[in-house]
């Protein structure tokens, strides 16, 4: 089986996204109901999500303005006007027989989405994002023969973020839904995880082969429900149209889901065209007009995006571009960074011990970034303590680490472990001490031996319990082997 690199090398990968977030109101799309996640099936819901005769949905509020912070995070087009339609298909999961969505009048067109891959940035550019609600969660049991419905996630609000058909290669994709997940983490309108199924995403796939214009063919593969899972799905249906397309056969447009245990996207349905969902007009909802003020006053209260601190940072630090991924990955680590800049720290030494040994601390015990764990202050003044040598580097690990692990204060650390005063450690009575232990070694060095030395800064430096100065220790103990 050929590769997908060995692949690419003839053939150009067409590849187009769409990512299902669902956010985080505290009612749904069209009702007051509420989802959250994880409740016993069927306990969140309405007449309205049920889909039952009569009930009439109501807009949610809160999820126009959490499409607008979208839009303007990804510098898109948000229109104040904007209309909701029905696009009709049958599923049990679907008691209406319809999904209130948007058709010809979406609120939030174009946009881009900047990405990193390789070191470089790729602005993807995206067609559309709108708003609709979702379906409810089927359960089906094979052994049994049967199937069941949960209606608590039926009415939930979803923003649908389409891109053009751009992406070039699965890893791309991979990379773009990552940045999708963080873009809305920042803005806070999703937790966006995928293993709740609060992200999904389609892959449209196509290939062809290198320098015709015309795109190929593409399937489409349906809610992929990992990171990795989208790269391997993209790949696996690529080898698979490759194969086809070598073989002289031709690739029909046709839906597939991706099977995790077979490791292969499997085709479900030869694939509707948008006319098959018989898209109108919602009658229940007339079209929306919103205030340009309220875009206006909602661009303003928008957070620093992940790309902007990153180009910012690369400008400004002279940051290698993993360098400034990495602290933008979060908003809270962004946000610590930035903080501990204002304390005199430099912008390396701040990257180098916020990635090294407060992440390594985070990493141990398993838990997501948190500033209040050890405050932007205090791990400035442990840095220029170590910088300007008044601490070992050691020492400030350990100071960071009991800072960490405790709810002492800095202030306290610092005095229960000695770590400031290096006359208390008395460097002199360390060093005739160890010399005193070790007459054959210091007779040898006398002798001309003299890297030994090194032999006798480890001793010292374990009896100080690292806590005194590389360099005090070398001068002093030069001193003392000489004069002794
Ligand atoms: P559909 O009507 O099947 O939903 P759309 O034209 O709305 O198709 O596009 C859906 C997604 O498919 C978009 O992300 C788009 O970029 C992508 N797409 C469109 N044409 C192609 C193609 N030839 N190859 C790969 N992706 C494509
Ligand atoms: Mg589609």
């Amino acid at each position: 089986m050929n590769t997908i690199e060995t692949i690419n090398k003839d053939w150009d990968f067409v590849i187009g996204i769409e990512v299902h977030v669902q956010l985080e109101t505290k009612s749904k799309m069209f009702s007051t109901c509420e989802y959250t996640y994880d409740k016993d099936p069927n306990t969140l819901t309405c007449p309205t999500s049920l889909g039952l005769p009569g009930a009439l949905p109501s807009i949610n509020e809160k999820a126009i303005d959490f499409a607008i912070q979208f839009g303007s995070a990804v510098n898109a087009n948000i229109h104040s006007s904007f209309s909701f339609a029905r696009k009709h298909y049958f599923y049990p999961d679907l008691p209406k027989g319809y999904q209130i969505s948007q058709f010809d009048k979406p609120i939030v067109t174009g946009g881009v989405v900047p990405i990193w891959w390789n070191d470089k940035q790729y602005d993807i550019e995206l067609t559309r994002a709108h708003l609709e609600e979702d379906a409810g969660k089927s359960t089906h049991h094979l052994s049994s023969n049967s199937s069941q419905v949960d209606f608590n996630r039926s009415g939930a609000p979803l923003i649908e973020i389409v891109t053009e058909p751009v992406l070039t290669h699965p890893i791309q994709a991979k990379i773009f839904i990552q940045r999708i997940k963080q873009i809305v983490n920042y803005i806070m309108i999703s937790n966006a995880e995928m293993e709740q199924g609060k992200l999904r995403c389609d892959a449209n796939i196509s290939i062809k082969k290198k320098g015709v214009k015309k795109f190929g063919t593409k399937t489409e593969i349906k809610n992929i429900n990992s990171f990795r899972n989208v790269q391997k799905a993209i790949e696996s249906e690529i080898k698979r149209q490759h194969q086809l397309l070598e073989d002289g056969q031709e690739v029909k447009q046709a839906s597939l889901t991706w099977n995790n245990e077979k490791n292969t996207a499997e085709i479900m349905r030869v694939k509707e065209n948008a006319n098959d969902y018989r898209y109108f007009p919602d009658p229940d909802l007339p079209p929306v007009t919103i205030e340009n003020s309220k875009i206006k006053s909602i661009r303003e209260i928008l957070p620093t995006l992940p790309f902007e601190f990153e180009n910012k940072w690369i400008d400004k630090y002279n940051f290698k571009p993993e360098e400034a991924i990495t602290l933008a990955s979060t908003r809270h680590i962004a946000s610590y960074f930035e903080e501990i800049l204002n304390y005199d720290v430099s912008a390396k030494n701040a990257y180098k011990w916020i990635t090294g040994e407060l992440f390594r601390l985070f990493n141990e015990v398993n838990i997501p970034f948190d500033h209040n764990k050890v405050l932007a202050k205090d791990l400035a003044k442990i840095i220029s303590l170590s910088d300007s040598e008044k601490i070992t580097t050691n020492s400030a690990k350990e100071v960071l680490r009991k800072l960490f692990t405790s709810n002492d204060s800095l202030k306290t650390v610092m005095n229960d472990g000695d770590y400031l005063d290096n006359k208390s450690n008395n460097v002199e009575d360390i060093i005739d001490k160890v010399l005193k232990e070790n007459p054959g070694e210091v007779i040898r060095f006398q002798k001309g031996e003299e890297k030994l030395l090194s032999y006798f800064i480890g001793k010292v430096m374990k009896e100080s319990k690292g806590k005194i100065n590389h360099k005090i220790i070398t001068q002093e103990l030069s001193k003392k082997l000489r004069n002794s």
